[in-house]
């Protein structure tokens, strides 16, 4: 088996990973950094970030207010250390990345341009069009190809920790393009693999966001935080789940429901459509249980109007979104409403870290939305990701800098055993006989977090769900598969995604069945208060052989009292 050495490793070559791998660089040329990524670097899903990304730019801005708007989005779950250094950084951040040739819109004065967005008291949402992400992850990759010690090592799936001593050592990863397992070992090891919206049967996010990193360090020991809380996106296309922006509607499109009625007025009559995102969802699936919903073949759907916006303004604003109306529903944004409905977009949760993205096994950093730091809490305003990413994805780098220049203990003689026993687990998946298909497995457990998990719980749903995804993971163990070949073995990908998922799932459907409050995103109907007494607390999922055991840890709070959230 082939093994490999860096300083630090990097698993993720999207806006998180890659800006890991640039701080890496930069805080030492003498490291190497390896950056290991499943597809391209550009095909990450940051690429298809639309909207923008929040700093604040503005005189009518300032940290304290950036900062209380994410708080308070939180639903009071963030922990406020982190958010404050969050709303620091950010702008200097978004700086540095128009240095890096980012092309961000600009006012006619020369100013960088802004826009509003939901649960945000100002415009301070920075953007590209609305192809932010795209610009972005161009912009740093570019950025990254200039440091010679940054070594890619593209499409190679990365499928386990190495862990000696209480400290990472390295991963374990499949070269996609020979079929071959590769033992990539390293003092420190970042994760920035995204999330995990493919437990769900309907979301915005790309086919590889099937939560791997979350699930690697989740069985190296390391716990899963805050994993109840799943954000669903108010304006996604009916069948397809393909986004809509919130960038429309802070150009000011409206959602109209099946009388025509700005619906919006009964639910978060101060915000309307610039209401946080967690709100906005419930408004949509009251309206359909209300039959005040559109039918279509896909289920109900409202009317997301951009139409009195004017030609000139969607295409300098909006170019993408009338692209992807016309191309996906066959419907001009300029002419006619666009049918849009409630999709699953973002995990809140994720690997527990600190604010250097440190988690609880020396040596291991997690970045991105594959982490919880957290500045996202119970729900997540829009835009701030793209900046957490660019945030945390510095210092996580930074941090792994440090360390890996720290030690240098190479004495790991578990090492090559723990390689070996990962590359026969790969190797028997190749032409596996057994009873159980991929997609029927992943078929059932993604309806199954419908069901239980979606955007209203209650306990009987929750506690199926979680029944049945256990039992899908031993149904796991039967699974059969056909493809023997080596090159591009996609099937076997399919195979490893799908136990990755399938522990994520049981993470997200324990801790939805646990807290027996309702915050943020996670709208409990038999508990339909928050309640701070017994949970303003994180959520910790901690792996065991015989099932997931949860864990709690409190919240920090610095300077803002957990209130009533109203808007
Ligand atoms: C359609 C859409 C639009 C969005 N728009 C916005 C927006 O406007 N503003 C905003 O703030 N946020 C937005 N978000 C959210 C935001 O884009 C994401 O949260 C963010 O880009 C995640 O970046 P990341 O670096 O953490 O992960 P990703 O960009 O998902 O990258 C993950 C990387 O990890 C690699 N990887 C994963 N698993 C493995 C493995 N097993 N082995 C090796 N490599 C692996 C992948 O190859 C990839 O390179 C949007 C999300 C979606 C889905």
């Amino acid at each position: 088996m082939e093994v490999i050495r860096h300083d630090v490793v990097l698993v993720g070559g999207g806006g998180a990973g890659l800006r890991a791998a640039i701080a890496v660089a930069e805080a030492d040329p003498e490291l190497t950094v390896a950056c290991l990524s499943k597809v391209y670097p550009m095909r990450s899903h940051t690429v298809s970030a639309e909207g923008g990304a929040a700093a604040v730019a503005r005189e009518d801005d300032s940290p304290e207010l950036h900062a209380y708007d994410t708080v308070r989005g939180s639903d009071y779950l963030a922990d406020q250390d982190a958010v404050e250094l969050f709303v620091e950084e950010a702008p200097i951040e978004l700086t540095r990345l128009e240095h890096w040739g980012c092309p961000w819109s600009r006012e006619e004065d020369g100013r960088i341009a802004v826009r509003a967005f939901g649960g945000m008291s100002v415009e301070r949402t920075w953007f590209a069009a609305d192809k932010t992400g795209f610009h972005m992850l161009h912009s740093l990759f570019q950025t990254s190809l200039k440091y010679e010690n940054i070594v890619r090592l593209d499409e190679t799936f990365v499928t386990r920790l190495l862990v000696e001593d209480g400290r990472v050592r390295g991963v374990v990863a499949l070269d996609l393009r020979t079929g071959s397992a590769r033992a990539v070992l390293g003092r420190a090891v970042v994760l920035a693999t995204g999330g995990a919206g493919r437990i769900f049967p309907f979301t915005t996010n790309a086919a590889i966001k099937t939560g791997d990193g979350m699930a690697l360090a989740y069985r190296a020991g390391v716990p899963l935080k805050d994993m109840e809380f799943v954000q669903y996106h108010p304006t996604g296309l009916p069948g397809t789940g393909i986004l809509i922006t919130e960038a429309s509607r802070g150009e000011g499109g409206v959602l109209l429901n099946a009388n025509g009625e700005r619906y919006l007025e009964r639910y978060v009559p101060n915000k309307m459509e610039l209401g946080p995102r967690d709100m906005l969802a419930r408004a949509a699936i009251l309206e359909f249980q209300a039959e005040r919903g559109f039918k279509g073949t896909y289920g109900p759907y409202v009317h997301l109007d951009l139409t009195h916006l004017g030609e000139a303004k969607i295409d300098e604003r909006l170019p993408f979104v009338r692209e992807l109306a016309i191309h996906y529903v066959g419907i001009d944004p300029v002419k006619e409403p666009i049918p849009v409905r409630p999709v699953v977009h973002y995990m809140m949760g994720g690997i527990d870290t600190d604010g250097n993205g440190a988690t609880e096994l020396p040596g291991l950093y997690a970045a991105g939305e594959c982490a919880s730091v957290s500045i996202n809490g119970a729900n997540r305003l829009g835009s701030n990701s793209l900046s957490e990413c660019l945030v945390f994805g510095a210092r996580a780098g930074r941090a792994a800098a440090a360390f890996a220049r720290e030690v240098d203990d190479r004495n790991e003689p578990a090492v090559p055993e723990q390689a070996r026993d990962e590359e026969g687990r790969i190797e028997a998946l190749r032409g596996k006989s057994g009873g159980e298909r991929i997609v029927d497995l992943r078929r059932e457990m993604t309806s199954a977090m419908e069901r239980g998990c979606g955007v209203f719980r209650e306990e009987d749903e929750a506690r199926h769900t979680l029944q049945t995804v256990a039992q899908l993971k031993g149904r796991y163990t039967d699974l059969g598969l056909e493809d023997r070949s080596r090159v591009f073995n996609t099937e076997i990908v399919s195979a490893l995604e799908l136990g990755h998922m399938l522990d994520v799932a049981e993470a997200v459907a324990l801790a939805a069945l646990e807290r027996k409050e309702s915050r943020g995103s996670h709208t409990r109907t038999d508990f339909p208060a928050r309640d701070d007494e017994n949970f303003l607390k994180h959520t910790l999922v901690r792996f065991a052989p015989q099932g997931p055991k949860l864990d709690d840890k409190p919240v920090t709070i610095t300077r803002w009292q957990p209130e009533e959230r109203k808007y």
